[in-house]
């Protein structure tokens, strides 16, 4: 980048609020997904003030820019993929104000999940989409990939929550979207339709998120079952009767194996688990739901049934599902655990077919596939085992990864239920909104003409998904 762009960036910013350092650059050029590229500059701006300075610079010279909020994002969103300058909001992370009477908290886009949610504690609230990255991940990062998690099967995702933002555009300008009421039916709704954007549309720095109260009891049931179609079954059978958990997790035998090697077996042996949670305001509505689960399991063919309200066993069984993606790295000597199909959402009917389809597809590739998620909203994750130098075996997955696409989409489904599109999902994304896509790409072009915000992502994408790999896999580095 030209020293004299630099220049004006110092001065926006101050020295401390920006790196060219080598080792920075490198850093920020990753996620958590397969995806690695190199920016040319890591900016961590204070306030919307200089973020909308910096975008005028960026408009200008047509920098590309990519913001970034903890860096956890599963399939290459914040991958900065053309270069370019790397918005990192982490020093914009505060709680602005509760406004408990009127039920909303304004916050800035870096304050991490966790964070957020120990203040709401203090006034009896919560946000409840509750990811699996609760402890890293970041407020802003969640409203650009329309994030949920265990909860939203009952309490819904991030976009629900979402009353009002303000951005900065491309060009500069700041906008303040949406309203700080809890309805709001005014028009277009600019706010939503940042929710998803990852970061192509505007930069987010301020959010305005409702407020639900927090049920005050809660219990858990785990149900082991001889096969994972019957756990899928189950939770099917579930919500029709009906009855909508708090939680609902399922894990296959592969995921169950790698949590009981990695920690030490705190799951039964068995081939497939689901995890429930029920929740309410007293102890005998969470007894009456925590029944209906027990009795729905038992009648899918659970073949053990196991309820509890020890926050320590509680702990051990959320602890344990949360560590599955870790866990799966440290199954098989040689193998690392990567994000290609990761995230995919059915019709919650189809969950069963789904898993069963996932399940040929491992086979006919002859790939090692954990299938896991937040299945109650039919939201279904796989993992792929790889061998990083094998490049045939990338191959052999990301042939898999295009099958099991096709079948969410031919399920009724979608591509991703939680994690966004970035570059993994991108070209079947494009296939399953077909029929909007002319609609995006005008959208796209009205809100950043000049194509500067995340470009190369969602519909831009071109090329193969094993492009730019932060493996070391010669082929495809
Ligand atoms: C172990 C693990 C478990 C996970 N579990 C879940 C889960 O249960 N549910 C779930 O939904 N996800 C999950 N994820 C994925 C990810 O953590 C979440 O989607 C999370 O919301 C990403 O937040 P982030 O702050 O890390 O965003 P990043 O990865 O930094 O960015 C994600 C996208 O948001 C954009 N962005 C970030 N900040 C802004 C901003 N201020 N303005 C505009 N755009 C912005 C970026 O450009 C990028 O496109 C998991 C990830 C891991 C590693």
């Amino acid at each position: 980048m030209e020293q004299r762009i630099i220049d004006s960036i110092e001065k926006i910013v101050g020295k401390e609020g920006y790196s060219t350092k080598q080792a920075d650059l490198y850093t920020y050029g990753f996620d958590a997904s397969i995806f690695h590229y190199t920016p040319d500059i890591v900016i961590q701006p204070r306030t919307t003030e200089q973020v909308s300075e910096i975008m005028k610079i960026a408009n200008r010279e047509k920098i590309p820019v990519v913001a970034r909020g903890a860096g956890t994002g599963l399939c290459g969103s914040a991958v900065p993929i053309k270069g370019g300058i790397v918005m990192a909001m982490q020093r914009m992370n505060k709680v602005k104000e509760v406004s408990v009477a009127d039920l909303w908290v304004d916050v800035e886009p870096g304050i991490n999940y966790n964070d957020l949610n120990e203040v709401l504690a203090k006034h009896g609230f919560f946000f409840p989409p509750a990811p699996g990255s609760a402890e890293a991940c970041q407020i802003g990062g969640m409203v650009a990939l329309n994030a949920s998690g265990m909860r939203a099967v009952k309490y819904g995702a991030t976009r629900d929550y979402v009353l009002g933002l303000t951005f900065v555009k491309a060009d500069g300008e700041i906008v303040r979207a949406g309203t700080r009421t809890v309805k709001d039916s005014s028009g277009y709704q600019l706010a939503r339709l940042m929710c998803g954007s990852e970061g192509t549309l505007g930069i987010i720095t301020e959010v305005t998120l409702k407020l639900t109260t927090k049920p005050k009891k809660s219990a858990y049931c785990l149900c082991a079952f001889n096969n994972v179609h019957d756990a899928g079954t189950c939770i099917a059978a579930l919500i029709a009767k009906p009855m909508i958990p708090a939680s609902c997790e399922l894990m296959d035998s592969i995921s169950i194996r790698a949590v009981n090697k990695a920690r030490g077996n705190p799951l039964p042996d068995c081939e497939a688990l689901c995890i429930f949670e029920a929740d309410g305001e007293t102890d005998e509505i969470v007894a009456r739901d925590l029944k209906i689960l027990e009795e729905v399991a038992r009648e899918a063919g659970a073949i053990s049934v196991t309820s509890s309200y020890d926050p320590k066993q509680i702990d051990a069984w959320t602890d344990a599902r949360k560590s599955i993606l870790a866990a799966l790295s440290a199954l098989m000597p040689g193998f690392v655990s990567v994000s290609l199909a990761d995230d995919m959402g059915v019709p919650i009917s189809k969950v069963p077919e789904a898993v069963k389809r996932f399940q040929e597809i491992a086979e006919k590739y002859d790939v090692t596939i954990a299938t896991y998620g937040h299945a109650g909203d039919g939201n279904l994750h796989t993992k792929m085992l790889v061998q990083p130098e094998n490049a045939d075996m990338w191959e052999r997955g990301a042939k898999a990864t295009d099958e099991i696409f096709d079948v969410c989409i031919d399920l009724g489904g979608t591509v991703t239920g939680e994690h966004g599109v970035g570059i993994a999902k991108a070209p079947k994304y494009m296939r399953e909104r077909e029929s909007e896509l002319s609609s995006i790409i005008a959208i796209k072009k009205a809100m950043d003409p000049n194509n500067i915000l995340n470009p190369g992502k969602l519909e831009q994408w071109e090329g193969s998904i094993l492009t730019n790999l932060r493996y070391p896999c010669e082929e495809y580095m």
